[in-house]
């Protein structure tokens, strides 16, 4: 008889949905304009609904400026790449693109990849190989796309508490001084909402001979000088030796990047097989998101909107007794502590309110720490964020949830 592999696709899904984390996605059509209005299609009949949990946080992905340039874009040379970087793949797109961030962040040179999570996997990935005997050193709190590409280098692999520098130095004393060691963390964690402390691994680095890799994902177009980040905010940036962000959030497009010194880029360029055996990004990315970089390059406009809003929906959500996490940043998690509970309340508020914010599950949090991770944005008015306090309230009630903020 032969391996049932079916049954094993079956009970893979059926274990997960025993544990309430089966994934369900929501079928929405965003419209220009309306956002953070959207269409769900998932009921009955078609509805409009509010979304409360894009990674779209200035609502760029609407910009009239964005979508000109996009438009423009394609109406000049068509739809996709056509190749890879190094056959045919380069517009002059990418290099306008390319020179737009290394000067965002006041780095010599720029690589572009095809999301975020590529730009991490092909880059980290790359360093074990290129740097012998490297350890690789790990925020606990590092996004899947660090920890794969980590894995997928092969180095050896080190793992300090999230954001606890004593740890951090700990695990450096502990390394030979000769070998490479490459300290990866992030500049704004994307669940619990904190900063990763730049400076103070700027110093263990200087001390220790490290080699620092920050992702700014959830940074970059946010926070900053011109919203280069985090490191830029901290005025690190120049004690940074590659900062990976994306063109997918703030910036409301899509596609990754690193930036760091022309000889750093050359060798990734050369090397990353994630950067050289996939077609590149489709010139009319590259287009949207010079317009949206070179737009919050000198606009504050959206991120103090933004800021205001976050600040207004911490505090309303406070008032109301429920359990927030009171963030530094942009990101308001919401905490539930329960898988099963965590969907139920999500379906009911997309059933009964027209509000949707996706459950966040094990492994994206650790188990326990399942919530509901709110991004306000400068497009949510005072009345939709009404709505959305009084129908948390009720169903904090009604499911018996645990009250009172968290610190
Ligand atoms: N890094 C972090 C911290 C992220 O949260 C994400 C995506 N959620 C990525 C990288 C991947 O970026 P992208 O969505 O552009 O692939």
């Amino acid at each position: 008889m032969s391996f049932p592999y079916l049954a094993r696709f079956q009970d893979a899904v059926a274990e997960l949905k025993r544990e309430g984390r089966y994934r369900v996605f929501a079928d929405l059509l965003r419209r220009k304009g309306a956002f953070p209005t959207a269409t769900y299609y998932g009921g009955d009949k078609p509805r409009d609904i509010t979304i409360w949990c894009s990674n779209d946080y200035l609502g760029m992905g609407q910009h009239p400026k964005v979508l000109a340039a996009m438009h423009e874009a394609l109406d000049t040379c068509g739809a996709g790449a056509g190749g890879t970087r190094n056959i045919s793949g380069t517009t002059h797109y990418h290099i306008q693109l390319e020179q737009e961030l290394a000067d965002l962040h006041g780095k010599e040179a720029a690589l572009t990849f095809t999301s975020g999570y590529v730009s991490n996997d092909a880059t980290l990935s790359t360093l074990s190989k290129l740097l012998p005997n490297a350890v690789l050193i790990s925020d606990q709190l590092n996004h899947n796309s660090m920890i794969e590409g980590i894995r997928h280098g092969g180095a050896e692999k080190k793992i300090f508490r999230h954001n606890d520098v004593e740890h951090l130095e700990e695990i450096l004393k502990s390394i030979a001084p000769e070998r490479p060691k490459v300290i990866a963390f992030e500049g704004v964690y994307s669940m619990d909402g904190d900063f990763g402390p730049t400076e103070k691994i700027c110093d263990l680095a200087d001390k220790y001979g490290g080699f620092t890799y920050i992702d700014e994902v959830h940074a970059v177009g946010m926070y900053g000088p011109r919203g280069a980040g985090i490191a830029a905010r901290d005025g690190t940036m120049d004690r940074i030796d590659i900062v990976e962000g994306t063109l997918a959030k703030a910036y409301g497009v899509q596609g990754g990047y690193i930036t760091a010194s022309a000889a750093i880029i050359d060798a990734i360029r050369s090397y990353a097989p994630g950067f050289i055996f996939s077609t590149s990004l489709a010139p009319v990315l590259c287009a949207g998101a010079i317009a949206s970089i070179r737009h919050l390059k000198e606009s504050n406009a959206e991120r103090e909107k933004q800021q205001a809003a976050a600040g207004r929906l911490k505090a309303m959500l406070k008032g109301a007794g429920l359990p927030v996490i009171d963030t530094p940043s942009h990101i308001v998690p919401v905490m539930v502590g329960d898988p099963v509970c965590c969907k139920a309340v999500s379906d009911t508020l997309m059933r009964d309110y027209g509000i949707y914010v996706q459950p966040i599950n094990y492994p994206t949090v650790p188990r326990g720490k399942e919530r509901l991770r709110f991004t306000p944005g400068p497009l949510h008015t005072p009345a939709m964020m009404d709505t959305l306090v009084g129908a948390l309230s009720d169903l904090w009630k009604h499911h018996e949830l645990p009250q009172q903020s968290v610190a």
